[in-house]
């Protein structure tokens, strides 16, 4: 005769085994399967609710640990405990002067982020568009790399930086006393906070009407006759104390120029855009 017995595992099930082996086949069993007493049974569902009553207990302690870990609380910083690093995809970073717009002629640190899916056929960094080819740096690594330069004006730009929840890097960037800039196409909800928007509206892909009541800036391109109207309807819906500019498209720039004087002497509300980093040869 098979000796059994009755072991409860760790969730609570009643398990019996036996010192003989087995049939593999059911259809081959000489004896009939073993039907726990009523005292296993009770015994089975009391040990049952102490295991689940464990479970929850380790549960929540377990849940509320990795929330205090992963989700910090105001008053903590937001990136400290390097638990889970921020990181985004950056082309380039480089400390230069800035070449267009309001800003023209100051010194800053630039963070091209990776990135864009607005596909503008005259777009001169194209090399940005698949946010895949860039590295992903930390934000600390990246707050790191502006602050090896004595200017603090930080202009994030792509690419459409947009594309990207930029709070982490901003309030890193504010907190080490940076001003912090954006060029966008507006494309993407606006994430992050920030001193200066610069909007430049593509026809390729039209802004969100959010950010139009946030925009200091706009700044359009000027590829042909048509973009004066283009330029316009949006100039009819930011606010007042937003900065109007005008700026020749590089490649176009010969035949585009004169036109944007024009319109600039019969428009005053706009102001010239010259990319000057291209004409004194920096990034
Ligand atoms: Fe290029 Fe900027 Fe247009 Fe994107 S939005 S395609 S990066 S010019």
């Amino acid at each position: 005769m098979a000796k059994v017995t009755t072991e409860v595992t760790e969730d609570g099930a009643c398990q019996s085994s036996s010192d003989e082996v087995l049939p593999t086949n059911a259809s081959d069993r000489t004896e009939p399967a073993k039907v726990p007493t009523e005292e296993e049974r009770i015994l089975g569902a009391l040990t049952k609710a102490w295991f689940a009553g464990i479970d929850l207990f380790f549960g929540r302690v377990n849940s509320r640990t990795l929330l205090n870990k992963t989700m910090p609380s105001d008053n903590m910083p937001s990136i400290s405990t390097g638990v889970r690093a921020i990181s985004l995809p950056v082309m380039e970073a480089f400390y230069t002067i800035q070449g267009e717009g309001y800003h023209q002629g100051r010194a800053a640190y630039f963070i091209r982020l990776g990135g864009c899916d607005v596909g503008c056929v005259w777009c001169d960094v194209k090399g940005s568009w698949d946010a895949g080819a860039h590295p992903e740096i930390s934000v600390e690594d990246i707050v790191a790399g502006a602050l090896r330069h004595p200017g603090r004006l930080a202009v994030i730009t792509g690419g459409e930086p947009l594309m990207h929840d930029c709070t982490a890097l901003t309030n890193q960037l504010k907190k080490a006393g940076f001003s912090t800039n954006i060029e966008t196409s507006g494309a993407y909800p606006v994430s992050g906070s920030w001193d200066w928007i610069c909007l430049s509206p593509k026809k390729f892909k039209a802004p969100l009407p959010g950010i139009l009541p946030l925009a200091n800036e706009l700044k359009v391109v000027i590829y042909n006759k048509s973009d004066f109207q283009w330029a316009e309807q949006w100039a009819a819906q930011v606010t007042p104390q937003c900065r109007l500019f005008l700026q020749p498209e590089w490649s176009r720039s010969a035949t585009v120029t004169p036109l944007i004087i024009e319109y600039i002497k019969d428009n005053p509300k706009w102001e010239f855009s010259l990319q000057l980093h291209k004409y004194i040869n920096v990034p």
